[in-house]
């Protein structure tokens, strides 16, 4: 039975449980032994504490044959990336600066996730503080594409990615502040959906750029995703920025807006920039799938698409800049050892050049620049403004469509090494990903075929809070093709 299980998804796993055909223990077992069996070649996890996931699903058990389980996740295996505060966890943002770091707190999604029973399994690799679009940023191991193994993951989730694509974990938390939920769930072939800014808690996040972070689910079906959404959304007061809504049923959305003809945008810049004609082709053929069944289709324009990727990266520079001051070698983080200076700003001086990469430093700089005085007006102040024109094109575009559907990246994964000597090459990796950040709202990858033998994902862009009508629109995608159920060959 063991081997059947870490292809299954979660909601099979739960029927399982449900009926008693098998344990947490056995489950959370056999996502152990596959770990170990496939993450010297997928490098997938930073760490993660076998005996420790034991004994949460030796609880889980407890509370089922006790008839209480908590609901569809108790018992399921959820891996975390390393961006997320657990306690008693090591929490290293794939970077050196933390590398020593334990969490002294839950995150408010973890929390929420320990309320829902699911066992917290392992620390999954990411670009240095969510920074890339690879995981080659990470200053702990690089992660490889289940698909092919000379191949990237995507980032910056990129653990979050390879893990549930090789069996690893069936579903995972991720981050996306530009892409790094959808663009390496693209890349591996799973689902991955980050919500509306505002819907998930970043209490407990650690910061990359507030005002575009998210955090969201990863998994192998829609349906999962939607669950684990459910469990971790929500309005929560140490997030000021969490919005107060009502948090709708995700999962059952599925069936409440099934048929449902939707009309969808088909933003002409995003079609006349794709990079290789492959993705696009797979796109395409999902388009005409959801014609095939009704739906009807407007040509929109985001006019200040050419703008974004600058946007993005003087806004998210900028905030870093300033997030990442906390990591000052004087509280919790790693602290220069032949330390020569002469006072406090010393040790920060040599303990951030020894414990942040070369791309966190470039980012600190840039952001720096771009907040100094004299340049202030010139960079930041005008992205801000940009933002909005961003933000705008969206609304005028939901006036008349439903939902947008665009490629999620440009290219298939693409080889180890391809860009890491050139990072605007790299930041072009994120030029359909990038503005539903800017304008705060939900975007969906789907599986929707290959290119060059490599998955491709079908983006699914929604209005603000409404997640439900990305899972029904993906759902829909999904259960009339088979790519959910294709895995990569480990
Ligand atoms: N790839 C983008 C970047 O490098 C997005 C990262 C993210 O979403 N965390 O900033």
């Amino acid at each position: 039975m063991s081997q059947d299980l870490h292809y299954k998804s979660a909601a099979a796993l739960a029927s399982l449980l449900d009926s008693k055909e098998i344990s947490s223990v056995e489950l959370t077992q056999a996502i152990i032994d596959r770990t170990q069996a496939v993450d010297d070649r997928v490098n997938a996890f930073n760490s993660f504490d076998a005996e420790d996931a034991l004994s949460q699903a030796t609880q889980s058990d407890e509370r089922r044959s006790q008839g209480g389980a908590l609901g569809p996740l108790d018992g399921i295996p959820v891996g975390i990336k390393d961006v997320l505060a657990v306690k008693g966890q090591p929490l290293t943002c794939s970077s050196k600066i933390l590398e020593n770091f334990v969490s002294p707190y839950d995150a408010t999604c973890i929390e929420n996730l320990k309320r829902s029973g699911a066992v917290l399994w392992g620390r999954l690799n990411m670009d240095e503080f969510a920074m890339g679009s690879s995981t080659e940023n990470s200053a702990t191991k690089t992660t490889s594409n289940p698909w092919n193994l000379d191949c990237v993951p995507g980032g910056s989730s990129g653990g979050s990615a390879a893990a549930v694509s090789a069996g690893e974990a069936p579903i995972a938390l991720g981050s996306d502040t530009g892409g790094s939920i959808r663009q390496p769930a693209s890349h591996c072939g799973v689902v991955g959906l980050k919500p509306t800014y505002g819907r998930v808690s970043r209490y407990g996040l650690a910061a990359f750029a507030s005002s575009l972070d998210q955090v969201g689910p990863m998994g192998r079906t829609v349906q999962d995703v939607a669950e684990l959404l459910q469990a971790i959304s929500g309005y929560d007061r140490r997030d000021s920025t969490s919005y107060k809504i009502d948090v709708p049923d995700f999962p059952g959305a599925i069936e409440r807006l099934k048929g449902k003809k939707w009309i969808f945008g088909l933003p002409k810049e995003y079609f006349a920039q794709a990079g290789s004609a492959a993705p696009l082709a797979a796109v395409e053929e999902a388009i005409a799938y959801y014609r095939s069944i009704g739906c009807e289709f407007k040509e929109i324009s985001l006019p200040h698409t050419e703008y974004a990727v600058a946007t993005y990266y003087i806004v998210a520079t900028a905030e870093a800049s300033s997030n990442l001051a906390r990591y000052d070698g004087i509280r919790y983080t790693h602290r220069a050892e032949a330390f020569d200076g002469k006072d406090s700003v010393d040790i920060y001086h040599q303990s951030r050049a020894e414990g942040f990469g070369e791309e966190v430093k470039r980012r600190v700089i840039l952001g720096t620049y771009v907040l100094s005085s004299g340049y202030y007006d010139a960079y930041y102040l005008k992205a801000q403004k940009t933002r909005t024109l961003i933000r705008q094109d969206f609304e005028n575009a939901f006036q008349e469509v439903d939902a947008i559907l665009a490629p999620t990246s440009p290219n298939p994964a693409f080889k180890k090494g391809t860009h890491t000597e050139d990072p605007l090459s790299m930041y072009l990796s994120d030029i359909y990903t990038i503005s539903a950040n800017l304008a705060g709202i939900p975007g969906l990858s789907v599986p929707c075929g290959y290119a060059d033998g490599l998955p491709v994902g079908l983006q699914i862009i929604g209005k603000p809070f409404h997640e439900e009508d990305l899972v029904a629109i993906g759902h829909t995608f999904e259960s009339a093709h088979s790519y959910c159920d294709e895995h990569p060959d480990l």
